[in-house]
């Protein structure tokens, strides 16, 4: 039975990528059927709604989505759609695996999964100004909501993920020496969540600065870290430049009802229209959903092929150093499937 995803092109680079990873997936023979919608800027110029309810209605039906990314007009307009579809189907988990695939870059052996939680933390939104003395912006106030449920829910997720994929040591990731509230309680429920997976699962935790450090000094000691928002966001990104850069960074958004699988660039307006983008974070992304339906032998063979194309170097895409286009570099990926 072929499993269905709701197949979401996005803007700029988004459809050739997209149209690239299918292309793939399909050479790979991956069953799956694809419900095509539009979000984002697409979906303002067919529908003017940058989140429309068919968009919405089929992600409630297949449970699973592989988009890609959206344009967010800065300032104003309309607010991030990938925020609004991580709040609709509550998406609570931002896994980020990160792995050395090329080699002759900074590092050799770079193997992380950073999980961030999604939906609390200092990114929920309620800020405000507090006017004093004729003032209107004397100060500002920004919550950094942190609850039981959202830290035991996020933690235990990360050592499940430790221990479906045969990972070894999980690294709680706070800053509960200053926040002793927020971080505070994070951290506490970490190591009470923690004791269930001893003799299985490793623990250990470290103060978020000093995790920044450590990732640049010695990145091969880390194996799943577990994070709150604000932190994760920030060491994702460090964790990508670890291993080359956003074009090899893929993503998943997973909750309890849904899961949503992306690469972590956006739209690269720079090089949109060209035929030049590298489809290989989405790629990735693609096989991090395959995992999730069980189907990690064909995940695996991909990845395969995909880093056998990288290691290869004769058929690359500019960002990776190569002249190739992303038709080229495809083909050159379904050739060494
Ligand atoms: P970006 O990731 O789009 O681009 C940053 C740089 O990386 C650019 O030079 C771009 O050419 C390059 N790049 C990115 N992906 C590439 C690929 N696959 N192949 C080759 N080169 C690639 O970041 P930005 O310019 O800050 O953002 C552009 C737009 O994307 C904004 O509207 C932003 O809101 C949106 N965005 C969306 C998502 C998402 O949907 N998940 C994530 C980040 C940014």
């Amino acid at each position: 039975m072929p499993t269905h995803v709701t197949l979401i092109p996005g803007d700029g680079i988004g459809p050739g990528i997209t149209d690239a990873t299918v292309r793939i997936l399909e050479a790979a023979g991956a069953e799956l059927t694809y419900d095509q919608q539009l979000a984002g800027m697409a979906a303002v110029a067919a529908h003017n709604d940058p989140m429309p309810d068919v968009t919405i209605a089929s992600i409630k039906r297949t449970r699973l989505a592989l988009k890609g990314p959206l344009e967010t007009p800065v300032g104003g307009g309309y607010r991030s759609v990938n925020v609004a579809l991580r709040k609709a189907f509550d998406l609570y988990a931002n896994v980020r695996p990160a792995r050395t695939m090329r080699p002759g870059g900074r590092y050799e052996n770079v193997d992380i999964v950073l999980i961030r939680e999604n939906t609390e933390g200092l990114y929920i939104g309620i800020e405000h100004y507090i006017p004093i003395d004729g003032d209107p912006k004397a100060a500002a106030e920004s919550v950094a909501l942190i609850t039981r449920a959202g830290s035991e829910r996020i933690v235990r997720y990360g050592f499940e993920y430790a221990v479906a994929h045969g990972r070894k040591k999980v690294t709680l990731v706070h800053k509960a020496n200053i926040l002793k509230y927020s971080s505070g309680l994070f951290l506490e429920v970490g190591k009470e969540v923690a004791k269930e997976y001893a003799g299985r699962v490793e623990c250990e935790d470290r103060i978020v600065d000093a995790c920044a450090m450590q990732l640049v000094m010695k990145p091969e000691s880390f194996d799943v870290i577990v994070t709150t928002n604000l932190f994760g966001d920030i060491l994702s990104d460090e964790i990508s430049g670890l291993v080359g850069g956003l074009g090899l960074a893929p993503g998943g958004n997973i909750g309890a009802h849904a899961a949503l699988f992306e690469a972590v660039h956006g739209t690269a307006p720079d090089i949109a229209g060209k035929g030049i983008a590298n489809p290989g974070a989405l790629l990735l992304a693609a096989c991090m959903m395959l995992d999730h339906i069980g189907d990690t032998k064909r995940a695996a063979r991909i990845r395969q092929a995909f880093e056998r194309t990288l290691r290869e170097g004769k058929t690359l895409t500019r960002d990776l150093g190569g002249k190739a286009n992303t038709e080229q570099f495809t083909d050159a990926i379904i050739a060494a499937l």
